[in-house]
């Protein structure tokens, strides 16, 4: 089994329960699909924990900014205080796991070829977001194999292409793969959903099987941290809504 996990933002209540459902689910292999940090209280000890507990680190936007600080104009205002503080708080160890992340990869898993990005498969380095079918639709031309496995806007989702040229949205959280389909795949957020619930989110990958897994976990925990340590008030709240 695999877990597909994203967008971790810094939260580690989230990601350590996160990881213990992982544990407890005897899933042996973690690929995260980027956005370590930004956002969240604990960027030092998040990325620690990815580098130790995953196979793949995928490099997300926020990831990218401390390398190029020249990104940050591309941010809304709390989503740049919270990385000018990060970026404050690192130490030079994180500076190389960032380094070390590629922003695209791909691998074969269960004899099916499977591409992992943060963003968009037609251009990793400018973050686009996938959005729509329309944007669904376009990225199918810019990978190979089965599937694209996505996170950057925070909200899962599988979309699935038929032979025939169907493209169909599974609104439950779970599904079998079709092999002659191609699908785009979003993991959701770990540490700050926007789909209307704040639980933690990832994926699990058995064989032809995808499920979805929500996790409550002690937001109350973390917002203190985020309070404590100063970051916008907006940002302590959204984890509350999952919004
Ligand atoms: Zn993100």
């Amino acid at each position: 089994m695999h877990a597909i996990i994203s967008d971790v933002h810094a939260n580690l209540e989230a990601l350590e329960t996160v990881l213990s459902d992982i544990r407890r689910r005897h899933i042996e292999d973690i690929i995260f699909l980027g956005d370590a940090i930004g956002y969240g209280p604990d960027p030092i000890d998040s990325l620690r924990l990815l580098r130790d507990n995953s196979s793949l680190m995928i490099r997300g936007n926020h990831d990218q900014a401390i390398l190029t600080p020249g990104l940050l104009d591309s941010f809304n205002e709390y989503a740049r205080m919270a990385l000018e503080w990060t970026a404050y708080n690192l130490d030079e160890g994180c500076i190389e796991i960032i380094k070390g992340m590629p922003l695209k990869a791909e691998r074969n898993i269960y004899g099916m070829d499977i591409f992992f990005v943060h963003g968009s498969p037609k251009e990793p380095e400018k973050w686009h977001y996938i959005l729509t079918l329309s944007d669904v639709d376009m990225n199918l031309h810019y990978f190979d194999g089965n599937i694209c496995f996505v996170g950057h806007s925070h909200q899962p989702f599988i979309v699935e292409k038929k032979k025939t040229g169907e493209i169909i949205v599974h609104t439950k959280g779970e599904m079998v793969i079709d092999l002659q389909s191609r699908y785009i795949i979003n993991a959701g957020s770990v540490g700050q959903p926007r789909d209307m619930d704040p639980r933690a989110c990832y994926v699990i990958l058995d064989n032809e099987r995808i499920s979805f897994v929500r996790l409550s976990y002690d937001i109350k925990k973390t917002q203190k941290k985020m309070k404590e340590a100063g970051l916008p008030a907006y940002l302590i709240d959204r984890l509350e809504r999952g919004a």
